[in-house]
């Protein structure tokens, strides 16, 4: 499996990603401290539950075709912050959380692409006793990853695809890191929502979805799926930064394929919403 760090990170025209953090020569206390964020929304309501302060962090390690935000690719697209900035932010809207049921979700990005970061982040709300979800494509180094899900509370896991080819052409990147995730996933029981992309010609074949809801089956630790349609929102980020977009005549689904997709997930008793 490709090893993800912040130093070992390859993008996928092979260039090491972060190198100019290395020639900083940070030490892995300073990476444990402070990290690259892309931005932060202070009430966020879809990205677990209740009210949320949600960290998108910067970096990917994928490219997908449908990605919202094209312009945190890299560390350096991001922000450099501390730990103690963050936790300082995050202290300013705990009584919304606690009242609503939330707490802290980080995302990307690809939030394990940092993992030291965030774990530091995790480890300070949970101390706080502040619930944190970590949302992830689970295309990481697991032995990173395990630490940091030490102080993680819920998994939200984008599982793209499940066809291996179709997974890759979407994504750039193999699909068997994030099969891996999701099983370890399911050995230590962490609470996760699994959240799949409905892109119509791409993602939504049954064969592909029936894939998907019968490896999602055998796992006890899948509290529901989340069948997110196809938008194309982040359009206009990719043009702006000169990229082109794969997806320009794709259609977002319709209530008819959004509801077979559905009702796949249904059948094998999953909770799809
Ligand atoms: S994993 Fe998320 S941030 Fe990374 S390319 Fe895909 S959609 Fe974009």
């Amino acid at each position: 499996m490709q090893k993800i760090d912040i130093y070992q990170s390859i993008d996928v025209q092979g260039n090491a990603i972060g190198e100019s953090i290395k020639s900083k020569n940070m030490s892995q206390e300073t990476i444990a401290n402070y990290g690259f964020i892309h931005s932060v929304e202070s009430c966020g309501t879809v990205d677990g539950p209740g009210i949320r302060f949600v960290i998108f962090t910067s970096g990917c390690p994928l490219r997908c075709l449908y990605c919202s935000n094209p312009d945190c690719r890299y560390l350096e697209n991001g922000r450099k912050v501390s730990v103690d900035e963050i936790i300082a932010e995050i202290q300013k809207y705990k009584s919304y959380m606690e009242a609503s049921g939330g707490g802290v979700t980080i995302s990307g990005g690809e939030p394990l692409f940092q993992s030291t970061f965030v774990r530091e982040i995790c480890k300070r709300c949970r101390s706080l006793g502040i619930h944190t979800a970590l949302d992830t494509s689970g295309f990481c180094d697991l032995e990173s990853a395990k630490s940091v899900l030490e102080f993680v509370d819920l998994v939200l896991l984008d599982i793209k695809s499940f066809d291996p080819v179709t997974y890759t052409k979407l994504t750039s990147v193999a699909i068997e890191p994030t099969l891996t995730f999701a099983k370890y996933l399911d050995e230590i029981n962490k609470p996760t929502w699994i959240r799949f992309v409905l892109v119509p010609g791409l993602t939504d074949d049954p064969e592909n979805i029936a894939g998907l809801a019968n490896f999602i089956a055998q796992l006890n630790n899948i509290e529901r799926v989340e069948v997110l349609p196809f938008h194309k929102m982040g359009e206009y980020k990719w043009e702006q930064l000169g990229f082109e977009y794969l997806l320009k005549d794709t259609l977002t689904p319709s209530p008819k394929q959004i509801q077979a997709a559905l009702d796949i997930f249904r059948n094998r008793g999953i909770l799809a919403i």
